[in-house]
């Protein structure tokens, strides 16, 4: 189905940065990845006393590479504090990164001033959580879609505003009749919707979803999935979706990494994560996941973990799972195993446990 909003536009965005950064020298743009992301490392300081000494980091991101394509999906997954979340921040610039390299078709993130990267927002976004918070209860509908094309002056006239906010709003599966009612005549599941829309109205190509069905009922969350499946097919946008239920996850991402105390512990396509994961805390993940046929659900066995995630501030020597694995030995607890592709280089498969390395 053709959709009725104009795509791309980024010839434009491009014709306009490339003015704006007359692309100095350009980093290689790969005819692949439209994200490559090199060994990004994120650590917060913890500063003590009155003179604010330094006196430990904490490692957000610890040395973490991947590439998103046009059109797919990066999921990211993880309990809460393993930094999937600083991942997606890093993307969007929104923090300076402790080193690493993050290119964005052909743009080098670190390398381009504030003003470019306002330009380059239009196409590179994000959707956040809580749609209860991130909606201005002030604002109607109509001005919410409104608001980015406007801050990027490229609202237009009366009539396209009109026309942009009604293809939005069907676009998402809302009446566009609704474009002058208020965020809080709304339900959790349509307040989402809005947000959605208000990401599309800049024809992003690559979006960040940070949690974005977590605060949602379950019946909700996979209608939410099922669009953001949809939008892709239809406006070929590229998505990392970062979450902590795998099974909600695997329904939308062409690859799945999977995240433990600021480091990727897993990183495969979805299918092969799911029917065959190698590394134990993705075992772990996955056993836990409710299977809705209760029969299979009670005969599965089950790998529990013990205590909870440590702080980032203080991981543990060797592997940062030591401390709650099943399998862990007395070199897991003094040697860091170290992150190996053992599939091949047409269907990679990267895994950082000493037990599955071999190394
Ligand atoms: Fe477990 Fe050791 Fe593998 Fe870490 S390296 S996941 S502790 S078996």
């Amino acid at each position: 189905m053709k959709h009725p909003v104009e795509l791309p536009i980024s010839q434009e965005i491009r014709n306009q940065v490339d003015k704006e950064i007359a692309r100095q020298e350009p980093v290689p743009k790969d005819s692949k990845a439209l994200l490559r992301v090199s060994n990004l490392k994120m650590y917060f300081p913890v500063t003590k006393g009155l003179l604010k000494r330094k006196v430990a980091d904490v490692k957000a991101v610890d040395d973490v590479s991947f590439f998103v394509c046009q059109g797919q999906t990066l999921g990211i997954v993880g309990e809460s504090g393993s930094g999937k979340s600083t991942v997606g921040n890093c993307v969007l610039r929104d923090l300076t990164l402790t080193s690493g390299q993050i290119i964005y078709d052909g743009y080098d993130l670190s390398q381009v001033s504030e003003k470019q990267m306002r330009t380059l927002r239009r196409e590179l976004t994000c959707i956040t959580q809580d749609p209860f918070a991130s909606l201005n209860p002030r604002m109607n509908i109509r001005d919410v879609i409104l608001e980015g094309p406007r801050v990027h002056g490229i609202e237009g006239s009366r009539k396209e505003q009109q026309d942009k906010v009604e293809q939005m709003l069907t676009l998402v599966g809302l009446n566009p009749q609704a474009a002058d009612r208020f965020p809080h005549e709304f339900s959790g599941g349509q307040r989402q919707r809005i947000s959605i829309a208000r990401a599309l109205a800049l024809n992003p190509k690559f979006i960040v979803c940070d949690e974005i069905v977590s605060a949602l009922d379950v019946s909700i969350q996979a209608q939410i999935v099922n669009l953001m499946s949809r939008l892709q097919e239809e406006l070929n946008v590229a998505y990392i979706f970062i979450g902590h239920d795998l099974s909600v996850v695997r329904q939308i991402s062409h690859n799945i990494a999977v995240m433990y105390l600021g480091k990727f512990m897993e990183l495969t396509d979805s299918d092969e994560l799911y029917t065959h994961p190698l590394h134990p805390y993705t075992q772990a993940l996955i056993s836990a996941a409710p299977i809705p046929n209760p029969t299979v659900d009670k005969g599965r066995q089950r790998i529990l973990l013990k205590g909870d995630i440590p702080s980032p501030i203080n991981p543990p020597k060797g592997c940062n799972f030591c401390t709650r694995c099943p399998y862990a030995n007395e070199r897991c607890r003094e040697e860091e195993p170290e992150y190996v592709n053992v599939g091949t280089d047409a269907h990679p498969h990267f895994v950082a446990c000493h037990m599955v390395s071999g190394k």
